[in-house]
């Protein structure tokens, strides 16, 4: 099923869902079943799996000469997604990305999904590789997420890259996209990335997931701001619980969101590694009750592989 149909078949409930990564290369496939069989009690309509592009590493040589290769550390998103459908029977949300795709790849990626019944994907642009400093597309690549929304608009149309083929089958794929209530980091100004948000709407997305946030009050003036604006998609929360004390500082740094500073003092403040995750999981408790109170679609949780710290939480919550 689409995840929008979830959203409108909800009845007034708050669904939950997860996010996890694939494993790392040489990885087994039963670490994934072993942090999501835990949290099938939960009931997700859908589980979302991310995508990781290649990244440039440097290997030594036997000439003592270090050879630049590019490496893809966690590869294995679509066959997670087919292996979850089959073993739970839920719908899985494969992260798709600009990075590292021609259009073509994409397009036969996208033949892949459909063939297998994977039906929702969550389209993005992918950050810059570590080494290229700023976003740099595949020559014939797609640059913006819009562009890989418009790629999947056109299939659902039965209109493929090859302008010839005639009577093409029409895909049915339910597209979700990113959205950051403390606006993208590149953006000048969270109008100009609304801006943005709407082109991929009016391109054809279908809902929103949001970047993590950790005051409440900014996913509210965030949903407020795109319902001013023309932006009536559902918009799904993304929550991440803070288990460590320099994620204080790594999460802003990385992901370009804000600490509460009653948040940050509590943490601060906790003074062994338990503590500090209970301050973290109590936080996002909060978060999650307040949220759920409010009657948002669904409760996202970034789990990162950390399924005691999620079943803690969504416990609390249910
Ligand atoms: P875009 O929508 O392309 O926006 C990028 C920037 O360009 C923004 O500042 C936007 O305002 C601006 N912009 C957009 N369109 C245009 C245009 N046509 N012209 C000029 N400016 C424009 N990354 C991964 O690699 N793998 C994942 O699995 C993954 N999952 C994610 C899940 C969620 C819920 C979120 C919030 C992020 C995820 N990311 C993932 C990170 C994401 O790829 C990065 O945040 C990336 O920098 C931007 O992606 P986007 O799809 O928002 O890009």
């Amino acid at each position: 099923m689409k995840v929008t149909e979830y959203f409108e078949k909800a009845n007034g409930q708050t669904y939950i869902s997860f996010e996890i990564l694939p494993p790392l290369k040489g990885g087994k496939m039963k670490a994934i079943f072993d942090v999501l069989d835990p949290l099938m009690e939960f009931k997700p309509p859908f589980i979302d799996v991310t995508y990781h592009r290649e990244d440039f590493i440097y290997k030594k040589k036997e000439s003592g000469y270090y050879e630049k290769t590019a490496i893809r550390k966690r590869p294995g998103t679509v066959g997670i997604c087919a292996a979850i459908m089959h073993r739970y029977g839920v719908d899985a949300v494969p992260h798709l990305i600009c990075g590292g795709f021609s259009k073509e790849d994409t397009e036969n990626a996208l033949i892949d999904l459909h063939f297998l019944n994977v039906n929702n994907v969550l389209a993005l642009r992918g950050d810059a590789r570590k080494m290229d400093g700023k976003f740099i597309p595949e020559p014939n690549g797609n640059n913006y997420a819009i562009d890989l929304v418009k790629q999947m608009a056109d299939m659902n149309t039965g209109k493929y890259l090859d302008g010839n083929i005639v009577d093409g089958e029409k895909t049915d794929f339910c597209i979700g996209i990113a959205g950051y209530p403390e606006k993208h980091f590149e953006s000048p100004n969270i109008n100009m990335d609304l801006e943005w948000t709407k082109k991929k709407i009016e391109a054809g997305a279908d809902y929103i997931v949001t970047q993590m946030f950790f005051d409440n009050d900014k996913y509210f003036e965030y949903v407020d701001l795109c319902r001013a604006n023309g932006i009536n998609v559902p918009i799904v929360p993304g929550l991440k619980p803070l288990t460590k004390q320099y994620q204080l500082n790594s999460i802003p740094r990385l992901f370009h969101v804000n600490m509460p500073e009653a948040f940050a003092k509590e943490l601060s403040k906790a003074d062994s590694r338990e503590a500090v995750k209970q301050v973290g999981i109590e936080w996002c408790i909060q978060q999650s009750k307040e949220l759920k109170a409010k009657g948002v679609p669904c409760l996202h949780y970034y789990t990162m592989g950390d399924t005691k710290t999620i079943r803690k939480i969504v416990e609390s919550v249910y």
